[in-house]
């Protein structure tokens, strides 16, 4: 019998997991005296479940440093001349800005048609206000460190001034990509002799990486069951949800349309890839996205989907992906957009078109200042609010929703790095058909 695809695995994985969290509680616990008992359902889930979840996310960032630096050195010293690196580079950033504008365009568009503010209440914005006021300072003071800053802070601290501390700490991936590639310059400047045992180490030790992802994904299924039971469980009451239903709905409905409309047509024109071998090759790390909430956390899946199932050379995937994780986030900048909007029509304003020309452009520099990690786009978004002049408290508004289009916003940040990588790749002659190479869509990869 044929084994299943990974992305059925991973999905029944999302499917059994929402139902644990949902059926679970309900029980209510056991206890014979002081011999023997077993907890609630809902403790069991804290207990006994949600450590596999943190486990897997473990492993996957575990990899994720390891990865970038293996992949990145080997891909940009195999381009044996800088202008490709630079032509490469100068494409990457270009579609990048270009789809992060568009999509911050289509928030806007979506967000203006709807309206969702007028849905809401009064006596329930009160109420989102009382509850989630303490949790929403939280952010702003996170998002104020970094606005306080200089204007070109962002750029000091891409360049980091010791490189141990940069990979200490996940949160530095800008930093260690910085240093990959200087060091992948200085392999390309120096002789093809002397840079090979250096070429060569990192080559294969990127080889047993790959290998490593395809291990860990064999428990992306149940990782993933441990991650969705432990958030139906913790996450707030059906009825927050419901109030901001027409929000949530305005969120959704753009993240769908960039993940199902926008991306796959950029795939069809500029490589003329299907509709179905693209998310076929895609899937499993969208799902991963959507169950982590995090685009670091994915990278490493990405990265082996893009090379080995959608066919984009080592040498493009392995610069593209990881800065796109780091910087390239659309579904966050949508999100960006709609979330100011409605925040500022809650509150009572009405946005000027100078305004939102300036959402546009702050929603676009917020996403990509946010880190690749859950929730990082609400806290950036602070500054988005305060550059319109609506109050930052206003994210108590939507707190309670915020997970759930964390989710949603992630995958349209995966797809949005695979597309490019794919653009990128097909516009130098680096793209090949995986249909050809027969390439298999089942954990391990057996085509290496
Ligand atoms: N969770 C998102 C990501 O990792 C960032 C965000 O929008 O919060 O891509």
């Amino acid at each position: 019998m044929k084994a299943l695809a990974l992305h059925w695995k991973i999905l029944l994985g999302i499917v059994v997991g929402i139902l644990t969290g949902l059926l679970l509680p309900y029980f209510p616990g056991f206890s014979m005296g002081n011999l023997f008992s077993i907890p609630d359902g809902k403790t069991l889930v804290i207990d006994w479940i949600k450590p596999f979840g943190t486990i897997f996310i473990n492993l996957l960032k575990l990899i994720a440093i390891p990865l970038i630096i293996t992949s990145l050195i080997t891909g940009v010293a195999a381009l044996k001349d800088i202008s490709k690196f630079s032509r490469i580079g100068i494409r990457t950033i270009g579609f990048y800005v270009f789809t992060t504008l568009a999509a911050t365009s289509l928030g806007l568009f979506i967000v203006n048609l709807i309206k969702p503010s007028r849905s809401l209440s009064p006596a329930t914005k009160d109420e989102l206000m009382a509850l989630y006021s303490t949790d929403a300072s939280g952010k702003i003071e996170a998002a104020f460190e970094t606005r306080d800053s200089g204007p070109l802070q962002p750029l000091v601290d891409i360049v980091p001034d010791n490189i141990f501390e940069a990979l200490s700490q996940n949160g530095n991936m800008l930093q260690v990509i910085f240093f990959v590639i200087f060091l992948g310059i200085g392999l390309i400047l120096i002789k093809e002799e002397d840079a090979k045992p250096v070429v060569s180490f990192f080559h294969s030790l990127n080889e047993v990486i790959m290998k490593l992802i395809d291990l860990i994904m064999l428990g992306a299924p149940y990782g993933v069951l441990a991650l969705m039971a432990t958030l139906v469980v913790e996450s707030p009451s059906v009825e927050l949800f419901m109030a901001l239903i027409m929000y949530s709905i305005t969120v959704i409905l753009g993240l769908l349309i960039l993940i199902f409309a926008f991306y796959p047509a950029l795939v069809k024109i500029y490589t003329k890839r299907s509709y179905k071998s693209f998310f076929q090759g895609i899937a499993p790390a969208q799902l991963l996205a959507f169950s982590t909430s995090s685009s670091a956390a994915t990278l490493p899946v990405t990265m082996e989907r893009v090379q080995e199932h959608l066919g984009v050379d080592e040498e493009v995937a392995s610069f593209v992906l990881p800065v796109g994780a780091t910087v390239n986030m659309d579904g966050t900048s949508l999100y960006q957009a709609v979330a100011a909007v409605f925040i500022a029509n809650t509150l009572g304003m009405e946005l000027t078109l100078g305004q939102q020309i300036t959402v546009i452009l702050t929603a676009t520099l917020a996403s990509i200042g946010s880190a690749a990690v859950p929730g990082a786009g609400m806290v950036m978004l602070v500054i988005v609010l305060s550059a319109i002049g609506v109050p930052e408290a206003g994210l108590a508004l939507i707190f309670a929703v915020d997970r759930p289009l964390d989710m949603i916003r992630t995958v349209a940040n995966v797809t949005s790095d695979a597309t490019i990588a794919m653009i990128v790749g097909k516009s130098l002659g680096m793209l090949h058909d995986p249909v050809e190479k027969k390439w298999d869509d089942n954990y391990p990869a057996q085509d290496k």
